[in-house]
């Protein structure tokens, strides 16, 4: 695995507002504690979620964006990007590629934390058909787009974006995770960005409980005892 000394930028991909604060804010605050610079990829903007359909779709997005911006801030990041694809219909596309690919040459990050491009049979939730499709396609634009200066030559010729090879991904959402982060230190920052997602949660009754006995699982799962909170990850090598 990369040495933290090495990980002095993290770019985070996925599918909808909200994933990554399910997936990752914990080490995500933590990161930005140690002064890591992270920027969040979401490439829906969530309009087809959420239980009250007060608004319609366009309405839709434009609240989310708004949500997940506050939820980046309450674990400390204010890089935020959007592809605007539409929410329920993503296919790993070689337009998405070269649309992730875009921004990994931009951001320059050494590891990257996307969504498992297979499904999960332990446990449904994390393998929305979205996050499967961005998972891949995020793999693809890490091996080989973003790396290959001959891969989508538009990104070099018209938009200057020199090809950047990622040393590391961590995937979140797969049923055989091999790394633990203790986000103890974070885990009410990690409450607080899930909250913000105010659409989609407020209306879930102990909700507050719910996240934090599911993260305490995987603490005790990882060994690090009781009281304590992690999230999980399958640590993937592409240098
Ligand atoms: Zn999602």
């Amino acid at each position: 695995m990369l040495p933290d000394s090495e990980i002095d930028r993290v770019l985070v991909v996925t599918a909808h507002p909200d994933d990554a604060d399910f997936g990752s804010a914990g080490s995500v605050a933590l990161f930005v504690d140690r002064g890591v610079e992270v920027t969040y990829l979401v490439v829906t903007d969530g309009d087809a979620g959420g239980n009250e359909r007060t608004l319609d779709n366009a309405g839709m997005a434009e609240l989310r964006r708004a949500e997940q911006l506050a939820a980046a801030k309450a674990v400390g990041v204010t890089d935020v990007r959007f592809l605007g694809y539409p929410d329920g219909r993503v296919e790993p596309s070689l337009e998405l590629r070269r649309d992730i690919a875009r921004v990994i040459r931009q951001v320059r990050p050494d590891l990257v934390i996307a969504q498992h491009p297979e499904r999960n049979y332990r446990f449904i939730a994390p393998s929305h058909p979205d996050h499967r499709a961005v998972g891949g396609a995020t793999l693809d634009a890490v091996y080989p787009d973003a790396r290959n200066p001959y891969a989508f030559p538009e990104l070099l010729q018209r938009e200057g974006l020199e090809a950047w090879t990622v040393r590391e991904v961590w995937l979140t959402g797969g049923s055989t995770p091999d790394h633990y982060v203790d986000i103890t230190d974070a885990v009410d920052r990690k409450l607080t960005a899930l909250q913000a997602h105010v659409s989609q949660v407020a209306h879930v009754e102990g909700f507050a409980e719910f996240v934090k006995s599911r993260f305490a699982a995987w603490a005790e799962e990882a060994g690090f005892g009781e009281g304590r909170y992690a999230e999980g990850f399958q640590v993937v090598s592409t240098a």
